[in-house]
């Protein structure tokens, strides 16, 4: 099939290239020039593990365009993907200024049969929005005549894992109107994603606006494990128990599960703040607040501070002149993607502070520089306190702490007497729980963890 995808960013790439993968002749679109030439040049703008192999094959193949051309991408295919941005407005709702533009372009240039497809996510409501400005674009060159459907399809795929959780799906949203174009769409859609469901039907049709809450209650869900494991944590560090230990003892019930229910230093990235947030204000226009999750985001807030609190501790207010082992500055592991990384607030507050930060990660840093120069925009000389490295080790040395923020695979066995030698004194907080404490203790560390410290 055909199929045009607008926005090449994490989700529009990452579903550009696997549906190619699957045969698909795809058009990916993006406004951002440069973006359209690193990718017309074989360079890849994100990190994402497997996403080079599948599109070099696919451009290769001739099933994968990259282009800025917009009529071209309207006319190249009866399915178009919005998978533009929608980050939070001034006010926290989402921002539908991108989904709409698309749309409007959509509108002035199809001259025939469409079906618009949001995966961006978006509030309830947004499809009939973009019928409305489609319907607008066509009624200005009096094609009234051609009909099209809005879909909502939303993605659930994850950063640092989008490869494969596009090819191998829990479940497919998709949802559709009643009516006769949103029956062709429905047919449409699941031949697209027809190779999908082989083995079982992973496909969920229902209407568009419980598709488009679905994505936002599955969001709300995990963040809301989060916070309240995260606030927990912080109680069994009063009352002397090990948050893992209870983690595993709740997790092994069938009905809790294993998932998500990490202690942390709050969840960041692109989606969880500014989905929980888009949600509350929907809530909000409705006059029906939502208190589990106001207090999910307030619990959230305040656990961005834990480390920093900690350090607080151990150091008093003096920390200028001290020096700062970080490991991990992307939000999570296997992306480098900085969209709320608790690394910019723990970082920007040391610097601050008159610290010295010694920085490693392994595909991140090059964003890093990049936000945290926009961070501190106000003090652009603290710039100079901070050292990106290119070994862990190098991180460490003559540091008076280490501060773990991301977990990625290659902090979880370190060389412990390396960098017991290497440290200027002993002290690790661990902000993913990542070492178990009795261990650290034995190596001669002194070791903070989130909710562990009866065992330190
Ligand atoms: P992104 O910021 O990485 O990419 C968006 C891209 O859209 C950019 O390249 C931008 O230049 C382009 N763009 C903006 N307006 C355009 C237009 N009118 N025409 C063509 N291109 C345009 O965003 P993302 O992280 O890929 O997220 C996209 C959407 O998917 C958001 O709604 C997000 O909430 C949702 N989502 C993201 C993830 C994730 O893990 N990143 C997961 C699921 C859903």
């Amino acid at each position: 099939m055909n199929v045009t995808i607008v926005g090449t960013g994490y989700v529009g790439l990452v579903t550009g290239a696997c549906l190619a993968e699957l045969g698909n002749n795809v058009f990916c679109l993006d406004l951002d020039r440069n973006k359209i030439d690193l990718l017309n040049a074989g360079g890849i703008p994100i990190h994402e593990p497997g996403l080079e192999e599948v599109l070099l094959r696919n451009v290769e193949e001739g099933r994968l365009t990259f282009s800025c051309d917009v009529a071209a991408s309207v006319a190249f295919a009866d399915l178009q993907f919005i998978a533009v941005g929608t980050p939070p407005d001034e006010d926290g709702s989402a921002d539908l200024k991108y989904v709409l533009a698309a749309a409007r372009a959509i509108g002035r240039h199809m001259d025939r049969f469409k079906v618009i497809v949001d995966k961006s996510t978006v509030p309830v409501g947004t499809a009939q929005e973009v019928a409305a400005v489609v319907r607008e674009e066509l009624a200005k060159r009096g094609r009234e005549d051609i009909a099209f459907s809005v879909a909502s399809n939303p993605e659930f795929l994850k950063e640092g894992a989008a490869i494969d959780d596009f090819m191998r799906p829990d479940r497919i949203v998709l949802g559709v109107d009643d009516d006769e174009p949103g029956q062709r769409a429905l047919a449409l859609l699941r031949e697209l994603y027809r190779p999908f469901n082989r083995n079982h039907e992973r496909t969920r049709v229902m209407d568009v606006r419980s598709a488009e809450f679905t994505k936002y209650a599955a969001n709300a869900m995990l963040a809301t494990r989060i916070s309240f494991m995260n606030e927990l944590a912080n109680l069994a560090d009063r009352v002397g128990a090990d948050i893992e230990l209870v983690r595993q003892g709740i997790g092994s019930d069938p009905r809790i599960g294993y998932s998500f229910l990490y202690a942390g230093t709050g969840y960041g990235g692109s989606c969880f703040p500014k989905d929980v947030d888009a949600l509350c204000r929907t809530a909000q226009a409705h006059g029906l607040p939502l208190q589990v999750l106001t207090a999910v985001q307030r619990v959230n807030q305040a656990q961005k501070h834990v480390l920093l609190d900690k350090i607080r501790a151990q150091f008093g207010r003096r920390l200028a002149g001290r020096t700062f082992a970080v490991w991990g500055l992307a939000f999570k592991p296997g992306t480098d993607d900085m969209r709320e990384a608790p690394s910019r607030l723990v970082i920007g507050a040391l610097l601050r502070a008159g610290a010295r930060v010694r920085a490693h990660d392994p595909v991140a840093q090059e964003q890093a520089a990049r936000v945290l120069a926009d961070d501190l925009q106000d003090h652009p000389e603290l710039l100079r306190n901070i050292t990106f490295v290119a070994k862990p080790l190098d991180a460490v040395t003559g540091a008076d702490a280490l501060v773990l923020l991301t977990e990625w695979k290659i902090y979880k066995s370190p060389n412990l007497r390396a960098m017991k030698d290497a440290m200027r004194t002993s002290l690790v907080l661990d902000g993913r729980n990542l070492y178990e404490p009795h261990a650290m203790a034995q190596a001669g560390f002194t070791y903070l963890g989130i909710g562990r410290n009866n065992r330190a």
